[in-house]
């Protein structure tokens, strides 16, 4: 039994860090959403302020010895106490190895980096967000070289967003995908059914496109009372507890599954934080586990219901009323048009299949740039020979090629391959709520998803970060990751829909 005033004050402080983690995500969202551009370098400094004073209340001899103390005295007789005891160590561990002037430089340097970077990807001019780039990765460097590895420094970085991955075990997965991928990739190229893509550019005002979205979100269980949706030029959501999730997503009158999937996407995020233990709310019991299984969540309400054709047999009625365009077009047409395979430039518009190569050619860049391999100006042209390699295509420009994702910009280096993983997490979830639902399909057919939702809270988000990521699909599908359940699902989707 731990000392109950040492674990109280514990508590207090390691919530307090959580706070201060808010604020600097609120100041995110903001920037994203509704600063004026003026206002970047105010920004930066407010970040970097609040940046520091987390740190340093984590780093703090408080910390470090209420640690040992609730160590010393035995802190694994509840699961509770262990589990926030062990993530505190183990971001205290990390935390304790970086001098605060540079934590702080990072948090300013990578949101001036964002600001140019937007600008940049308008222009489509690489030289300008060149120079940012160069000094974050100087910046990423050391911190992997303070954190140390075993294997290479991209380890040091990645473990920030999926604790305990190493990059050569993530390369061998990624190898196994993909040698499943290409074939099928190749077979649906030759395939004797094509979809009518055209149906998806006609149009549907944004308007509509935001009332129906929101619809969708809310009848997933999605609670407006705890959380908005906005619009941002990168689609995220960001949301520390149940509490306060915010969405964001973007609108094309003549593209309307992108807010629309965009939307089922972030909700999928942020029904997992809305999910948390509010009991637990600052500490780590009361946080996601990790970027993958975080992306396990919404890619499962994004692709596994929402491109799936048991949703639509409820919601098409509905969307077509909405959107008198598609008055004339079958559901099945609806369905073949948003489940299109083809190879293209921009990853959060990839469908289900070539997604998660996308993610291989950011992967191999990341870990060369890391290593210095791969210098700065030389970024394009790696990425547009990638390209042409995996997808048959070069990008006409640096704007749909590798200055797309937001996520450089950010420092967040080691930050990519969680997407990947989270597609493999969320069909083997999937396979698994399956099975335990034997009636899920029919259930979301009538437009229930309400039994898939407690599924998930009771076997996945009520946990908090008690499992680790590894420990947890163990925990909730009897079997260690595999890409299995991905492929066995892509293959049992697409053949029949291409009729190869
Ligand atoms: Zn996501």
């Amino acid at each position: 039994m731990v000392a109950q005033n040492a674990y109280e004050s514990f508590v207090g402080r390691i919530k307090d860090i959580d706070t201060a983690h808010q604020i600097e995500s609120l100041l995110g969202w903001d920037q994203e959403t509704y600063m004026p551009r003026r206002a970047a370098k105010d920004r930066a400094n407010q970040i970097a302020l609040i940046a520091g004073i987390a740190h340093e209340r984590l780093i703090s001899e408080e910390v470090g010895s209420l640690l040992e103390e609730l160590e010393r005295n035995g802190a694994d007789d509840d699961p509770v106490v262990a589990t926030n005891v062990r993530e505190t160590r183990w971001r205290y561990d990390r935390a304790v190895k970086l001098p605060t002037d540079l934590v702080k430089t990072i948090a300013r340097t990578s949101t001036l980096a964002k600001a140019t970077w937007a600008g940049a990807r308008k222009e489509s001019d690489f030289s300008r967000f060149a120079p940012h780039l160069v000094e974050l990765l100087d910046l990423k460097r050391q911190v992997a070289e303070h954190i140390g590895y075993d294997g290479e420094p991209y380890d040091a970085l990645m473990d920030e967003y999926e604790p305990g991955a190493q990059a050569a075990d993530v390369q061998v997965v990624f190898d196994r995908v993909k040698a499943e991928l290409v074939p099928l990739v190749a077979a649906i190229k030759d395939a004797p059914r094509r979809p009518d893509t055209t149906i998806l550019t006609r149009t549907c005002p944004v308007a509509g496109q935001a009332a129906f979205d929101r619809r969708v979100a809310e009848a997933l269980g999605f609670d407006f009372e705890a959380g908005r949706i906005d619009v941002s030029t990168h689609p995220f959501c960001s949301g520390r507890g149940p509490h306060d999730v915010r969405l964001t997503t973007r609108y094309d009158e003549h593209y309307m599954p992108m807010s629309l999937f965009g939307t089922m996407h972030e909700a999928g995020h942020g029904l997992y934080e809305q999910g948390l233990d509010p009991e637990h709310i600052g500490t780590p019991m009361g946080d996601a586990v990790s970027l993958g299984i975080h992306e396990s969540q919404s890619r499962l309400w994004e692709n596994q219901v929402g491109r799936g054709r048991m949703f639509w047999n409820h919601y098409y009625p509905a969307l077509q009323a909405e959107f008198p365009s598609l008055a004339d077009v079958p559901l099945d047409d609806f369905y073949f048009a948003i489940n299109t395979v083809r190879p293209s430039f921009i990853r959060v518009e990839a469908d289900e299949v070539t997604y998660g190569l996308h993610i291989m050619l950011r992967f191999d860049l990341e870990r060369r740039m890391i290593s210095g391999t791969l210098a700065v100006n030389d970024i394009p042209e790696a990425w547009n020979t990638g390209m042409q390699e995996l997808f048959g295509i070069t990008p006409p420009d640096d704007a749909r090629g590798c200055l797309q994702d937001i996520h450089w910009s950010m420092g967040t280096f080691g930050y990519f391959p969680t997407y990947a993983l989270g597609n493999l997490y969320a069909a083997q979830f999937f396979a698994a709520a399956r099975r335990a639902l034997p009636d899920l399909d029919q259930q979301i057919a009538a437009g229930r998803t309400a039994p898939l939702l407690q599924w998930l809270r009771e076997n996945i988000h009520r946990h908090g970060q008690r499992y680790r990521a590894h420990e947890l699909v163990k925990v909730v599908t009897g079997a260690e990751l595999s890409h299995e359940p991905f492929i066995a699902y892509l293959n049992a989707k697409f053949r029949p829909l291409y009729g190869i």
